[in-house]
């Protein structure tokens, strides 16, 4: 059953979750036209309103095809709904193999458009502050768009530049300048975090816990120490990209026009893979929790537009959105409500999508962190329970049946993720989404339970095909992101 959420819109699936709320799929009653809104509890922490309101501010400024378009926001009582484009591809870090990474012609193609993005938003004057995989959506072309400006600020307006003091961003993604405390320009700061962001696409791995003397793995990039993973498994032509953009002294790391001029960037790799077909598979060769302390110079906005009195309680002139959700406790409640209205959408939308196939419903968010069992209802909880008990993972499951699963990464970092069981014709669908945490270490801990459960798993055809081909990728190097789950098991 769908939710009632705004006169003529349903809410039809969870999509993920922020640090202020959850983020769900809105799907038109008649048109099927999608929303992602995210809901955010505005009574949550004191700095929630202020927070929010800088985020929106930002957020409507930015209109580019590699950003999450803003569509509008409204509040009702103390919850904030902001209504954004829906990225149905899910999260880069979901095309992230562990410990392997991608083919390089599939990161230079989201790099590519990373970079873009990012300097669409340096020419807005706007800094992310916390570019990582979990911050880049996919749309159904396998577009990259940036999401989440939560941490965004405005660095230049009307040509004066103002620099940063907020230690800001996630711990492995941060750049060295900002972890010290001292004055520092936003954009190579931003330029660090896309260089891990490279390096995790190429290695499926991050190269450090933080950009510190503390951090042996840090010192050894410093020392050129490149025999040890990641850097062993990225080729020479990248990894020389890579030491100018993770270079300590930001004075001298590469800018954004440096990259766009490099070979690596600039290479045909379709053509290069397409040329040595034994290039063709993917590359061989803490919680991150958002951190914000400090105080950024006062901001070069003035007032008016910066404390833009919003008028919280109304729509956005540009909203789609022209009735009153029909009461705001209902909405409330559709909160906790997870799982898809059609689930037979949401295989198709998992699994091999087609525009055509989705003329009657909503394009459910697709994953790779999902699988049919073969087992029915009693049985796969009787399984899951037997296998989150046997790795170590501490759970609970909720009325609805969906499981919250809480363990430590590999950095010692909490690590939150969710279980909900689907029944599709015959079989039943086990779905993980990350709730907390890096998602890098989500997946590498969905794997392990994937294996445990080998069993049960259910193989079916339509499983084993799990993206559509970007269009312009080769079908050479398409083949090289398809991913077939067992093949993918021995891989880690
Ligand atoms: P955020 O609160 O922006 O950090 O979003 C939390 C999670 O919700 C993300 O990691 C995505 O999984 C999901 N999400 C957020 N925005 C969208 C969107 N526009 N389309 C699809 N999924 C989204």
């Amino acid at each position: 059953m769908a939710i009632p959420f705004i006169e003529g819109w349903e809410l039809v699936q969870t999509l993920g979750e922020g640090a202020y709320g959850e983020v769900k799929l809105a799907a038109n009653v008649e048109t099927q036209e999608e929303v992602a809104v995210k809901f955010i509890n505005l009574d949550k922490e004191a700095t929630v309103r202020d927070d929010v309101r800088k985020e929106i501010t930002i957020h409507k400024m930015l209109k580019h095809s590699n950003i999450i378009r803003f569509y509008g926001s409204r509040t009702v009582k103390n919850v904030q709904y902001i209504f954004l484009e829906y990225a149905c591809g899910g999260e880069l870090f979901d095309r992230i193999e562990p410990d392997v990474g991608m083919s390089p012609a599939l990161a230079q193609f989201y790099f590519q458009q990373l970079i873009d993005g990012v300097d669409y938003l340096h020419s807005r004057g706007v800094a992310h502050r916390d570019l990582k995989p979990e911050n880049l959506l996919l749309d159904e072309a396998d577009n990259l768009k940036i999401s989440d400006f939560g941490l965004a600020t405005v660095f230049r307006y009307q040509g004066h530049e103002r620099v940063m003091e907020k230690c800001c961003g996630t711990l492995p993604y941060i750049a060295p300048e900002v972890v010290k405390r001292r004055p520092y320009p936003a954009q190579p700061a931003d330029i660090w975090s896309c260089g891990i962001i490279l390096v995790a696409m190429l290695a499926g791995e991050l190269p450090w816990d933080e950009p510190t003397a503390n951090c042996l793995e840090y010192i050894d990039w410093k020392l050129s120490n490149l025999i040890r993973s990641p850097w062993n498994k990225i080729e020479n032509i990248a990894l020389a990209l890579l030491r100018k953009i993770l270079q300590e002294n930001y004075t001298k790391r590469y800018t954004i026009p440096n990259i766009r001029k490099n070979k690596w960037f600039t290479q045909n790799l379709k053509k290069v893979l397409s040329s040595r077909s034994d290039s063709l598979s993917p590359s061989d060769s803490g919680s991150m929790k958002r951190i914000c302390s400090g105080l950024d110079q006062a901001s070069p906005l003035p007032a008016e537009r910066v404390d833009q009195p919003f008028s919280l309680s109304q729509p956005d002139a540009h909203t789609r959105f022209t009735e009153s959700p029909h009461s705001s406790l209902e909405s409330l409640k559709a909160i906790s409500y997870s799982q898809p209205a059609r689930p037979d959408h949401m295989m198709l939308c998992s699994q091999n999508q087609t525009q055509e196939s989705q003329s009657s419903g909503p394009r459910l968010v697709r994953r790779l962190t999902r699988f049919f069992v073969k087992t029915n209802h009693e049985r796969t909880v009787c399984e899951l329970t037997r296998v989150f008990d046997c790795l170590g993972f501490s759970w609970k499951k909720n009325s609805l049946g969906l499981f919250t699963l809480r363990t430590l990464d590999r950095r010692k970092m909490p690590l939150v993720f969710k279980a909900g069981l689907v029944l599709m014709g015959e079989n039943m669908l086990v779905d993980f989404r990350l709730s907390k945490g890096d998602g890098i270490q989500f997946k590498r801990n969905f794997v392990k339970i994937r294996k445990s459960l080998q069993p049960i798993i259910c193989l079916t055809p339509v499983a084993t095909v799990w993206t559509s081909i970007p269009s312009n990728i080769n079908d050479d190097a398409a083949e090289s992101i398809q991913c077939n789950p067992e093949q993918t098991e021995n891989n880690v």
